[in-house]
């Protein structure tokens, strides 16, 4: 007997009255009325069943510490470095793994399985690369964190940055980060670019580097970490993070940038929340959005996603763990408001951010582990619009989350009494 049938769903590809059928934690069939017995039966009611949420870049050690020591006043992306320096001799290792504990709470019930986070290797004590690791472990029976060795000071600027990194590595830090728009010069940026893609390579491992994420066109390390990957044969390896200096170049140097980041099998992520309330900051009017060329990023064949990068820390106020709200912000600041444009928005928070993250055997399909959420929405447009309620999150086929249907009792006469915001 199979442990789990799931019923009457609808699937993001468009397919509807779809049954899954879950067996010793894998999904084992995908068809329509299927006819097996199954310890649960679970009738999704024409609810959309989609693969779990990934957030393909988010810092960890710095979720729900908005307030420590103090709030940042200004909201700008340097009072937020400054808070950062100020709080991480305050840090201990305790209170690191307790927040984070509290934010995977928060993702898995909002069916987010997978987070990819950066985790600061400045530190000399490399205290939150140990509580990290120590999370990591703790909720991988349910969630799947991929940590970064991400030298937030600058891999060259700070004080034994390399040796930090490579220790961090050691440690059991899955890949390698960087901040080649942060060093002293364009020249040790594109230093700092040469060497981790190196570090990386030798290792087998991912790279993943905070990009350009200023407003100034002439940052263009997007353009040396292509080549790197080209270079050492790195093609699918190889991620750059905000790119927001790309907003701003000449399009004609887009022109030739964006084929060669496809040349190099270079990902994108975009970070909506964070990079339309930082970037812009020095102009009056107009003001830049400063988000990366998304559209045009994605109709060249780059895999692009969009991640959450804060939530309540010195950089960000607000967010919940709601990738729904993540897409959402990226369509409108993109102007992605086709219907394929939206539906483009939903892959860029699922199977988009899987492939960045090389999660093994992502999505509703035969032979993947049954991990998927039931949200209360028809489709995955209606899912952004309605930031839709995860009624019900699944790990291996086991229900790990799940909440009441959105729904508000109308007390006025002549109308119904209850009312859903959906259109069915
Ligand atoms: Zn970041």
């Amino acid at each position: 007997m199979a442990d789990l049938l799931i019923t009457n769903a609808t699937l993001p590809d468009g397919r509807t009255g779809m049954d899954v059928l879950v067996a010793g934690g894998r999904i084992v069939n995908v068809s329509p009325r299927i006819n097996a017995a199954s310890a649960e039966v679970v009738d999704a009611g024409g609810n959309l069943l989609t693969p779990p949420f990934v957030d393909a870049h988010f810092h960890m050690d710095a979720t729900l510490s908005y307030g420590l020591p103090r709030v940042n006043q200004s909201g700008t992306l340097l009072e937020g470095i400054a808070l950062w320096g100020e709080l991480k001799p305050l840090l201990t290792q305790e209170a690191i793994v307790e927040r984070a504990l509290r934010y995977c709470d928060w993702a898995v019930a909002k069916g987010l399985l997978a987070i990819r986070s950066h985790v600061d290797v400045c530190d000399p004590r490399l205290l939150a690369v140990e509580a990290l690791l120590h999370v990591k472990e703790s909720v991988k029976p349910y969630l799947d964190l991929q940590l970064v060795a991400f030298p937030q000071d600058g891999v060259l600027r700070s004080a034994n940055g390399v040796e930090l990194l490579k220790k961090a590595l050691a440690m059991g830090v899955d890949v390698v980060g960087g901040i080649p728009h942060f060093e002293r010069t364009m020249h040790d940026g594109t230093e700092s670019v040469r060497i981790l893609c190196e570090i990386a390579a030798d290792a087998g491992l991912l790279v993943d580097m905070h990009c350009d994420e200023t407003d100034d066109p002439n940052s263009r390390h997007v353009e040396t970490l292509a080549m790197q990957s080209l270079r050492l044969g790195m093609q699918g390896r190889v991620n750059g993070s905000h790119l927001t200096s790309m907003h701003s170049m000449d399009n004609y140097y887009v022109s030739k940038l964006i084929p060669l980041m496809h040349e190099a099998g270079v990902s994108a992520i975009a970070n909506p929340l964070i990079n339309i309330t930082i970037q812009g900051r020095h102009d009056t009017y107009p003001k830049r959005r400063g988000m990366t060329r998304v559209p045009e990023l994605m109709a060249a064949g780059i895999t692009v996603a969009m991640g959450h990068d804060c939530v309540m820390d010195p950089w960000y106020g607000l967010g919940s763990g709601d990738m729904l709200e993540v897409a959402s912000m990226g369509l409108h600041v993109a102007q992605m408001t086709s219907q394929a444009g939206m539906r483009a928005c939903f892959d860029a928070v699922t199977v988009n951010a899987a492939k960045i993250l090389h999660l093994d055997g992502y999505g509703i399909a035969p032979g993947n582990r049954a991990d998927f959420v039931l949200l209360q929405a028809r489709d995955p447009v209606e899912a952004i619009r309605l930031r839709a309620t995860r009624l019900a999150v699944y790990r291996a086929g086991r229900r790990i989350a799940q909440a009441p249907p959105a729904i508000a009792s109308l007390h006025i006469p002549d109308r119904p009494a209850q009312v859903d915001w959906t259109l069915h």
